[in-house]
């Protein structure tokens, strides 16, 4: 480690900065932001800097820069376009033992500025040593877009509550438990959903209620998207990685359930079509368990939790149980498929509705309102059909719609194993059938799964990376 890193409390200590121009400025506003008394020395300086210091206990001198004026002086910036000066700068300053930077030279510097992420009191530094500011800079925007805004918000609730929690606790392990609890759980989240009343509230109520051993946890209800793991929403990463367990079914890709806590206990309670592995009052009843055991629990869905996902079921069990919890929406099926398939769902032209349906059916016909799908200008989406495709299109033309309508088959969309098979109502099914397409798969009905071969931009795409069957394709396919 070439550099430790430190917080340097500067309120009320007194900086010296040579160099009156845009670098200085840029250094005096870090400097008064955390509350120095800043001296700039230069023979020129940008009228708004002047302004920056004088308005916040500083000083501007307009003029020759002289080794005196380091006296009783805490920290030296040397900002100037001149190198003699500025080395001028760094050796008065290092025979003062005062610490120094010259800006853009760390042989020159004593200390670095870090690249800086303000969660204030949170504060984070990434340094690269000065060897690549650029790299310090997209660490930065990363970490920027990763920790919410709130943050600062939380370290100040932290602070007002730290006395009183230092009193609660005897031991420093039952309080870092507690903190850990409080920085990952309901208070943090209410925090970052702008209720901070709430949040305190909670914090102290939680406080008061002594043993934190016995607070019940909390279950994330989260959409983990149709496969790629890139489609997920960032709040549902952030749950990902702060549950303590996660239970997930068949349709999460491994790539998704990967991005969950490394360490967090992982229970696979897939449904398929024919074998329920863990049926569905026994997930209730698990997702009631653990929570009350205090644990964060993560109930990871394919697509969008309330979308055929029976999501509201499981929430209405822990509404019973006065179990907290949060609804993370998730891309669907259709919304996923469609796109990267290339088909979009609506089109001025060709289709100013869409229908999500399901095509599991309990008995040939009668659960669907077959005349309302037919309708033009349409498009009619079917999660769960593939297996009833055949009873699904033949229905579809009894009522009326043309025999000729697209229609399309999206196997595994958006996963490396996509495929897509274009068909008619006539065909899809006998397509289908000689295709073997695996589940789990989305079937679109409708003029725009003709706009397909129009977006060949999007069609090559798709090709490429994701295994498309063209029409006439899939039989050298198999
Ligand atoms: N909640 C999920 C849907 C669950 S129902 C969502 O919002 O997407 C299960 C059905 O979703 C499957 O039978 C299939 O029709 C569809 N599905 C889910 N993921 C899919 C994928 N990656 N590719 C194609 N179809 C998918």
């Amino acid at each position: 480690m070439e550099y430790l890193p430190l917080f340097f409390k500067l309120d009320d200590k007194t900086a010296v900065l040579v160099g009156g121009g845009q670098v200085a400025l840029r250094k005096a506003t870090l400097l008064v932001r955390a509350r120095a008394q800043v001296k700039v020395i230069a023979h020129h300086i940008l009228p708004e800097l002047v302004e920056l210091v004088e308005q916040n206990n500083g000083e501007a001198i307009i003029g020759e820069y002289q080794a005196e004026m380091l006296e009783k002086v805490d920290l030296v910036i040397a900002a100037t376009d001149n190198l003699s000066l500025n080395e001028q700068v760094h050796h008065d300053a290092v025979a003062r033992h005062i610490p120094v930077n010259v800006v853009d030279k760390p042989d020159l510097c004593s200390f670095i500025f870090p690249a800086i992420v303000d969660r204030s009191p949170l504060v984070i530094g990434v340094s690269s040593g000065g060897e690549s500011p650029v790299l310090s800079r997209l660490m930065r925007a990363k970490l920027e877009t990763w920790i919410p805004q709130g943050y600062s918000r939380l370290g100040k609730l932290v602070g007002q509550f730290r006395e009183q929690v230092k009193g609660r606790f005897t031991t420093i392990n039952a309080r870092r438990t507690f903190w850990e609890k409080t920085l990952q759980g309901q208070v943090a989240e209410k925090v970052f959903a702008g209720r901070d009343e709430e949040a305190a509230e909670l914090l102290q109520a939680n406080l008061d209620a002594a043993d934190p051993d016995q607070q019940v946890g909390e279950v994330y209800l989260v959409g983990g998207g149709p496969g790629d793991p890139e489609l997920l929403t960032f709040k549902a990463l952030r749950l990902m990685q702060q549950a303590d367990i996660v239970l997930y079914d068949s349709l999460v890709s491994e790539e998704v359930v990967d991005l969950c806590r490394r360490d967090a206990d992982k229970v696979f309670v897939g449904k398929r079509r024919d074998n329920h592995a863990v049926p569905q009052d026994g997930i209730n009843q698990l997702l009631i368990d653990y929570a009350l055991q205090g644990k964060r629990v993560l109930r990871l869905k394919g697509g969008d939790p309330f979308i055929f996902g029976r999501g509201g079921e499981e929430l209405e069990s822990l509404k019973e149980h006065n179990i907290p919890f949060q609804v993370v929406p998730g891309i669907t099926a259709a919304s996923a498929c469609s796109t990267y398939a290339g088909i979009p769902l609506t089109h001025r032209d060709y289709a100013q509705s869409v229908k999500l349906v399901t095509g599991q059916l309990k008995n040939r016909t009668t659960d669907l309102n077959y005349a309302e799908l037919v309708h033009p200008n349409q498009t009619v989406v079917f999660y769960m059909g593939l297996h009833t495709l055949p009873v699904l299109a033949q229905n579809l033309i009894e009522h009326g719609k043309p025999a000729d309508t697209p229609a399309a088959v999206v196997s595994k969309g958006t996963t490396r194993d996509q495929q897509v098979l274009i068909g008619t109502l006539a065909d899809i099914a006998e397509k289908q059938a000689q295709a073997q397409l695996p589940a789990p798969a989305l079937i679109i009905v409708g003029e725009v799964v003709n706009l397909q071969e129009n977006l060949t931009w999007f069609g090559d795409q798709v090709l490429h990376n994701h295994g498309l069957v063209l029409p006439d394709a899939h039989a050298t396919e198999d």
